[in-house]
């Protein structure tokens, strides 16, 4: 599904010296490449504060710890997203409730979530799926209204614009409150580990957030707060310092290749290819189709035969997950997100997609499809 070898390669002298220049410092821990890249981040995305963390599901624990969310607090997110957004929350002892998706950007529905607030809710957890902003003019206005906290899942995102109603631009990750990333390797932005980051604009929430990531620690051993211990390492941030300039080469070279498939499966009846929202660029985390009428199984089994890799994100929606059922909750209550878990398949997506291996994927696609 991605390429790191080749990608490496390509940057492999610069890479290289960093990871040493880490080495040879042995500031392996909170070296100056943390903060280095930090700053360069924050720079890329315009926003006043980055606080790095040791991965995207970390980044988002500690973005709802710094509100002090309480137990029996709810917490809005969609149905369709990565575990990880829910388990968070459920992990805190607050109550995710889930809501459907719209089916054609496969992002969290601003009607679904209007209906979903009640009194306890505390905070909204948009997730930007596969590479695309959810609605966040709509999700924003809903948080005044009711006064909710705005915690954007940026994970699949980071690179994308969300484009406003006025016109004005915002990268994904700094429109609400606080907006989590990761590092994760295969992402948008990856390094060669674990690694992530919270955005914010907010002075008060990132003093925060710098102390919760640090054991709840104000001054060194006064601990005022519970927290955590989670932390870019030195060599991660090495690297991406090296790959962030990089950032939207590689985001184009991922719409260049699903511009390619979407072009080779245009008007094919049996093929949905992703719709593009049209308040946000689209970075292509996944390429990912709603199949009608094809054996969907048999797709991926036969693209296997060819050396060709498809993946099904997500196969379960969050409210049929064993761990996360919940009473209030049953099969058919979120009909979008249900028939996309049952419809879905990503193809390959990254950065070294050439036109050689797009063209069999595609041709691939479309044979089985046809016959
Ligand atoms: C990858 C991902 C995460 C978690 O990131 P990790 O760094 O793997 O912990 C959270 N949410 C979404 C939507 C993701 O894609």
């Amino acid at each position: 599904m991605v390429d790191l070898k080749s990608q490496y390669e390509k940057i492999k002298g610069e890479i290289d010296t960093a990871i040493h220049e880490v080495i040879d410092s042995t500031a392996f821990i909170n070296g100056p490449a943390v903060q280095q890249f930090q700053k360069d981040l924050e720079l890329y995305l315009g926003v006043k504060h980055v606080i790095p963390c040791g991965n995207g599901t970390d980044a988002l624990q500690v973005s709802m710890m710094a509100l002090g969310l309480k137990p029996g607090d709810e917490v809005i997110t969609t149905s369709f997203t990565f575990i990880a957004t829910a388990e968070v929350i459920a992990l805190l002892g607050l109550t995710p409730i889930v809501v459907d998706v719209d089916p054609d950007t496969f992002n969290i529905d601003p009607a679904a979530i209007e209906r979903a607030i009640t009194p306890k809710t505390k905070a909204i957890v948009p997730v930007h799926l596969f590479g695309q902003c959810s609605d966040m003019d709509a999700i924003m206005a809903l948080a005044k209204k009711h006064n909710l906290y705005v915690i954007e899942d940026a994970c699949q995102a980071i690179g994308a614009d969300y484009i406003f109603k006025d016109g004005s631009k915002k990268k994904a990750g700094t429109i609400a409150h606080m907006g989590c990333t990761s590092f994760f390797q295969s992402k948008n932005l990856g390094c060669y580990g674990d690694g992530g980051a919270i955005f914010t604009n907010d002075d008060e929430l990132a003093k925060q957030l710098r102390v919760v990531v640090n054991h709840g620690m104000t001054v060194r051993y006064y601990h005022d707060y519970v927290g955590v211990n989670s932390r870019l390492d030195s060599i991660q941030a090495a690297i991406l310092k090296v790959k962030l300039p990089h950032l939207d080469a590689y985001c184009a070279a991922r719409s260049y290749a699903a511009a390619y498939y979407s072009k080779a499966f245009a008007n094919n009846p049996k093929i949905k290819t992703p719709v593009h929202f049209k308040n946000s660029t689209h970075v292509f985390h996944q390429y990912t189709l709603v199949l009608d009428g094809v054996d969907r199984a048999g797709l991926i089994e036969y693209l296997g035969s060819k050396g060709i890799p498809a993946m099904i994100y997500y196969p379960v929606p969050l409210h049929m997950q064993k761990a996360y059922l919940d009473p209030r909750y049953k099969e058919g209550d979120f009909p979008a997100t249900e028939h996309l878990c049952k419809h879905v398949v990503s193809l390959p997506m990254h950065t070294e997609l050439d036109e050689e291996q797009l063209a069999l994927i595609t041709s691939s696609v479309l044979e089985y499809v046809n016959r």
